[in-house]
């Protein structure tokens, strides 16, 4: 395991928790990002630091892809499009930054002899489970185009680890929450009442059931998988070991930001959920995580608190 790590996406929401974790630890962190969705202000405060490097590049381009690889031991892959709802209006995009792009870094990763890499997948490859919550062994049957295109990434990492001796680790997590989130129902939820405190509309029926994860529960767990995970591919679930439903959320939202009165609209779609591709009901068991030792700190609602209270002050002061 050597020290030089590429975090894709790394100005994005969860990939600069995960550089500010690898820094904290004396690695030497090169960062490439699009800056589509990631901003550099999630770096900022590491501005002048020796062990980062930024890239501004596009995983879509080929020789962006081997500039960003040459010269690591390790890649850290959490670039992609991360909005489910995008993907059903519009799938080649999707195709493009999740799919292309990770095929991309996997070509550069062998012209290189890059042999590690942990990659950011979604517990969204399961689709609409019969049952909750499932582990790693349940059939991956995506409702959504970006849950194929994390599928689709796993089996293409699954085929470069057998063929060219890549080690991966797939990390499927839940909904991921905490400071610097830009996207996603708390995001969204806050900043529909930043604009009107009279109504909200709540996208689906409000029973739609979640397990949401606090950013640095999912860094640990993430560096644990990465560390202590044995085989050539080896996929973990990561989420707290609970669920909440969008009303639990809602409710949270209004009462960390004591609102009163705040007249809730639901729009469900189709059986209740709010979007063609959204899923009714989600969440993971964590038993290979917990036997590498790993314990999450927050349950979800405790995840949902915390992250309302940063973002009130990022987005709502
Ligand atoms: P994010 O949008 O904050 O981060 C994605 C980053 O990738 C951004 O900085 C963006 O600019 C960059 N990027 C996108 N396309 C790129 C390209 N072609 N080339 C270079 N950079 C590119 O999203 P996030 O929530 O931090 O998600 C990080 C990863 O985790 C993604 O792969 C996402 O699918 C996965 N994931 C997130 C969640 C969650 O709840 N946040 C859940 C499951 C999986």
């Amino acid at each position: 395991m050597g020290n030089r790590i590429l975090v894709t996406g790394g100005a994005g929401f969860i990939g600069s928790h995960i550089v500010d974790r690898l820094i904290a630890e004396g690695y030497k962190v090169r960062v490439v990002d699009n800056f589509s969705t990631g901003r550099i202000e999630n770096l900022q405060h590491l501005k002048g630091n020796p062990n980062l490097e930024i890239i501004e590049g596009d995983l879509k381009n080929e020789q962006n892809a081997k500039e960003a690889v040459k010269g690591t031991d390790a890649v850290f892959h959490f670039a992609a499009n991360p909005e489910v709802r995008v993907s059903t209006t519009n799938p080649k995009t999707h195709f493009e930054e999740n799919v292309v792009a990770t095929f991309n870094l996997l070509e550069a990763m062998r012209e290189f002899g890059v042999r590690e890499m942990v990659f950011a997948s979604s517990s969204s490859v399961y689709g609409e489970p019969q049952e909750i919550p499932v582990d790693e062994d349940a059939p991956v049957r995506p409702v959504s185009v970006y849950g194929a295109s994390k599928a689709a990434c796993e089996n293409m990492i699954h085929a470069y680890s057998k063929l060219y001796g890549i080690k991966a680790v797939i990390l499927r997590y839940a909904n991921v929450v905490g400071p610097r989130l830009r996207h996603g129902v708390i995001y969204d939820l806050m900043m529909k009442l930043r604009n009107n405190r009279e109504e909200l509309e709540v996208l689906g029926d409000g029973t739609q059931v979640r397990s949401y994860i606090y950013v640095t529960d999912a860094v640990e767990a993430t560096l644990l998988a990465w560390r202590r995970s044995h085989g050539n591919y080896e996929i973990y679930n990561v989420a707290s070991e609970d669920w909440i439903t969008v009303n639990e959320v809602v409710n949270t939202i209004l009462d960390e930001l004591r609102l009163d009165g705040v007249k809730i609209i639901h729009k469900p779609v189709l059986h209740g959920v709010g979007w063609p591709g959204d899923v009714k009901r989600i969440a993971l068991k964590i038993d290979r995580l917990k036997a590498l030792c790993f314990k999450p700190r927050h349950s979800s609602i405790d995840a949902v608190r915390l992250t309302v209270k940063e973002l009130a002050k990022e987005v709502l002061a």
